[in-house]
């Protein structure tokens, strides 16, 4: 399935304002939110409209969009698109259908698209999205990193249920839902809203655990191993699934993200898979030509500098870029050649220099142009 461009889904153009996307996803999350739309294929707009907001709503999300697109957000190459699902969309909801229009609304959790109001339902847990510094060669020829990171964990006393021994609920009694009228911008809803007293579970604990404190859920450090493909430059990001924060009510874990920072190197620019080097010469080496060793990212390597080279040429080495992270594809390198005029002379210098100005080194036709007007 192809997916729409992010920005024709939301129906403005690629200069738009924060405003105006903002009112344009306001727009289309009133048209289309599956709770009070009657548009047959409302779930699916809402979800697309949902995702490309919490890319183009987020500045950085929208720059690495706007030079990767949709593969900017694959992961390992996966077609899930943008993981929308820690984003929180609570300010725009609660100005559109108001805070009490049942707690579902404003934590979207990802797992089933939209939130129902049954907390019984399996929960993903929430996803991590973790700044991962490397060093420009880890980058270029990857790496393997362990990554500590403090995740909520299952509490291992409760086995997650956050405690022991259960009843019925007294409050909803035994439902997990209590019925209330909602007056909302649509009108009048009879809305069924969970239980606040057992959480929607319908069943309270005779012992609530004391290790979790009830929550089912404890804060663990934890190192996880990761291997860093060759290629990631700052921005992509990495997914690990299922290594994150634990889900609710037997939901799966949620996902980790790993993103890339890639600190500059001293002589090396990078531009996409290619690298460029600013090499120094002398006059002589550009006006005699020479073989010259020339650093690259594999060791250096003879590089033939033809007779009669000129500040600023560039020369192209193919293949000595950098691997494509998804394709392999490698790029190039281009070295200019900055040549370097003596500053200083010994004597011996000055007086070559001086014999050589006897000769006539304006025969070039860039001097003729000139010299018409003169
Ligand atoms: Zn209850
Ligand atoms: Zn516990």
């Amino acid at each position: 399935m192809d997916k729409r461009d992010y920005y024709e889904v939301l129906g403005v153009s690629k200069d738009a304002s924060e405003a105006e996307i903002k009112s344009a996803f306001r727009r289309l999350a009133k048209k289309y939110h599956p709770d009070v739309s009657k548009e047959p294929d409302a779930a699916e707009k809402f979800k697309e409209a949902q995702e490309a907001y919490a890319v183009l709503s987020d500045a950085d999300k929208r720059k690495q969009y706007d030079q990767f697109g949709h593969a900017a957000f694959s992961g390992n190459g996966g077609q899930g698109g943008f993981d929308f699902s820690s984003f929180d969309f609570s300010d725009i909801f609660s100005d559109l259908f108001g805070d009490s229009f049942g707690g579902g609304f404003s934590s979207f959790d990802g797992f089933s698209g939209f939130g129902g109001r049954n907390s019984k339902r399996p929960q993903k847990g929430r996803d991590t999205v973790i700044r991962v510094d490397l060093d420009f060669e880890e980058a270029v020829f990857g790496t393997k990193k362990t990554i500590s990171l403090t995740l909520n964990e299952k509490c291992d006393s409760c086995d997650g249920k956050g405690g022991h021994g259960s009843k019925k609920c007294d409050n909803c009694h035994g439902t997990g839902t209590v019925s209330s009228r909602q007056q909302t911008l649509f009108g009048a809803f009879m809305t069924q809203t969970t239980c606040s007293k057992c959480g929607g579970r319908g069943e309270i604990f005779e012992d609530t655990c004391n290790k979790c404190h009830g929550t089912g859920k404890v804060r663990a450090k934890k190192d996880i191993e990761v291997k860093i493909p060759e290629g990631v430059d700052t921005g992509n990001q990495l997914r690990i699934a299922g290594k994150g924060e634990a889900g609710a009510n037997g939901g799966p874990n949620g996902d980790i993200y790993l993103e890339f920072y890639v600190k500059s190197h001293p002589i090396f620019t990078r531009d996409a898979n290619d690298i460029h080097l600013l090499l120094p010469i002398s006059i002589t080496d550009a006006v005699m030509g020479m073989k010259k060793d020339v650093p690259t990212l594999e060791g250096s390597v003879k590089v033939n500098i033809p007779a009669g080279s000129q500040n600023g040429d560039i020369l192209r080495l193919k293949g000595k870029g950098i691997s494509d992270v998804n394709y392999k594809r490698k790029g190039d390198m281009y070295i200019t050649l900055n040549v370097i005029i003596p500053r200083k002379l010994d004597r011996e210098q000055k007086k070559l220099f001086e014999n050589l100005a006897d000769t006539n080194l304006e025969k070039e036709k860039e001097f003729d142009r000139i010299n018409k007007y003169l």
